[in-house]
């Protein structure tokens, strides 16, 4: 809208709220529904700092080294859908951008320190 490729500020996935970060991030019903596909609680979270912070979403020990790169990989991919349902008309099914989140944390995972790749491996096995 800024920008004024978009005449307002709604939600393109129809939930009637504006869009935020934070909206687009996890209180959007459509993003809660990926973050739960994918085993996380978000209910919890007032702002994107509680994203990055421990405790605000229950991560096991083995898994908190890459977290913040799973947190990224997920948001990515989130972004990536809302772009293709705000340019292209295109609506992503959650389960297809869950997968796409876990593809995405494979390709990512070779850039990783070893100890981290192991804790991608088991969040992309889990
Ligand atoms: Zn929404």
């Amino acid at each position: 809208m800024k920008q004024q490729i978009l005449t307002s500020d709604e939600c393109p996935f129809g939930c009637n709220s504006s869009e935020s970060a934070l909206h687009l991030a996890v209180l959007c019903p459509r993003s809660a529904l990926i973050f739960q596909y994918l085993g996380l609680d978000v209910s919890n979270v007032q702002d994107m700092r509680d994203l990055f912070t421990d405790g605000k979403v229950v991560i096991a020990p083995n898994k908190k080294n890459v977290w913040v790169v799973v947190l990224v990989a997920i948001l990515w991919n989130i972004w990536l859908a809302r772009n293709r349902k705000v340019f292209d008309d295109r609506n992503i099914p959650h389960i297809v951008v869950a997968r796409q989140c876990t593809e995405t944390l494979k390709l990512w995972s070779s850039r990783l320190k070893k100890n981290e790749r192991q804790a991608a491996d088991q969040w992309i096995e889990d």
